[in-house]
């Protein structure tokens, strides 16, 4: 059996050199369209390929999927699916490879089965391919850290002293994740200005996002069981890009001393296909070196991060998108390795479709920050955009949207994009 990771494999499906989806990735995600309801996808090229189709057709028949085959392919969620656990997941990315393949017959000779099982990506509604029941919000990019302490507290003494030995983190809300596509209305909240005397509720002046990738959990922990790194990658099915929408007067004014709250919990987006560990294993990196070293629960001997480029573009109402960043998953200080064991280290237990998320990214040049708070600077440097117009933050009507890729061996393992647009506040 090919290795699906192979660079040499091809399809019988026409797939653009700049897909995000050729033969080597084959991400997951739930999709649908009218007449059949929720299925299960793979993305191939400009398709998705029903899974619950080509259950039905028999090509996962031998394959040891457990008494919910097929109907597990037929859900609103992959939680069912991802429950199955690593063999399944990769015995199903295994046969599809082989499906796809451009020297195989099987589903290309017949034009009934092709019908049945490919449909046009343009054709069909994506869904949030997981539900969350809970969600975990990092802070794991020391450039995006050092950025935040020195424009809110000490410039000298930018990262407070935990940083470098705790993967920081809180709590967020799983209720309010939603998939790309959907419009994200702008919060009212409580802020108020450092000069006024008193604070105000009304709609969030300074809305931003935050460039995220998050990874979505694949296996179920026992309360009181704790991970050790050299396993935590074993819960972990995949990745996803996430934006989170963050209103920074809100947050400025309720995060002493407890945390974020409402400043964040109005809403956060990730991509609808979701990138297996093993789609991405090609592109394992070092992380920065860490110093000094971490206690040695966190201690990690092999290669934990992941080469991915990212960008943000923002597109006013009516006009061209303007890139106003581009960095890389790489940097990140913490892994998410070393986030799953930190989670687990006090015998929290990890469910299986939570989503981590890996706190801004930001890279080291004013072009590569994962928010507009630091590309403006807190407002003092407000980011031109190709309509002539600038941001300082974000204004209702503004999408945003983040791509993600890795590219190697002339294959692109690609993320698509996470995009929502800016609604007016409700009562305004
Ligand atoms: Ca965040």
């Amino acid at each position: 059996m090919a290795n699906p990771n192979d660079p040499t494999l091809r399809s019988w499906i026409d797939i653009p050199p700049t897909s995000d989806f050729p033969i080597q990735n084959l991400p997951f995600g739930v999709f649908e369209i009218e007449e059949r309801g929720p299925r299960l996808g793979v993305a191939i090229g400009d398709y998705a390929l029903d899974l619950y189709a080509v259950a039905q057709f028999g090509y996962f028949s031998d394959l040891d999927l457990g008494p919910k085959m097929p109907k597990v392919f037929r859900r609103r969620t992959l939680n069912q699916f991802i429950a199955l656990g690593r063999p399944a997941w990769r015995a199903v990315r295994q046969r599809v490879s082989e499906l796809l393949r451009h020297d195989n017959p099987a589903l290309s000779s017949n034009p009934e089965v092709m019908r049945e099982c490919l449909v046009r990506q343009s054709e069909v509604r994506m869904l949030r391919p997981v539900k969350p029941h809970n969600y975990t919000d990092f802070y794991s990019s020391i450039e995006h850290a050092t950025n935040v302490g020195m424009m809110f507290r000490d410039p000298a003494n930018a990262l407070l002293p935990n940083w470098r030995h705790i993967p920081i983190g809180y709590h967020g809300r799983a209720s309010s994740i939603v998939v790309s596509g959907t419009d994200i209305r702008r919060p009212n909240g409580q802020r108020k200005a450092p000069d006024a005397d008193a604070p105000t509720f009304g709609p969030s002046q300074q809305l931003d996002f935050e460039l995220e990738m998050a990874f979505v959990v694949g296996k179920n922990s026992t309360l009181g069981d704790t991970i050790p790194l050299q396993y935590a990658e074993d819960h972990i099915f995949g990745l996803v890009l996430f934006n989170d929408w963050s209103a920074r007067d809100i947050q400025s004014w309720e995060y002493v001393p407890l945390g974020p709250f409402l400043g964040k919990s109005f809403g956060c987006s990730i991509s609808p296909w979701i990138v297996t560990l093993d789609a991405l294993e090609p592109f394992r990196v070092p992380g920065p070196v860490q110093e000094p070293e971490p206690l040695l629960y966190l201690r990690q001997l092999d290669a934990h991060n992941f080469d991915i480029n990212l960008e943000v573009g923002l597109q006013p109402a009516d006009s061209a998108e303007t890139v106003v960043s581009r960095t890389n998953f790489q940097h990140m200080y913490w892994s998410m390795a070393q986030q799953l064991t930190h989670q687990s280290s006090n015998g929290c237990n990890l469910e299986v479709g939570d989503l981590y998320a890996s706190g801004t990214i930001s890279g080291p040049t004013p072009d590569s920050l994962g928010s507009m708070l630091e590309l403006a600077w807190r407002g003092t440097r407000p980011v031109p955009l190709v309509d002539g117009s600038e941001r300082s933050f974000l204004l209702d009507g503004d999408t945003v949207a983040m791509r993600g890729y890795c590219e190697k061996d002339g294959v692109r393992i690609g993320f698509g994009e996470v995009r929502g647009t800016v609604l007016p506040a409700a009562g305004s």
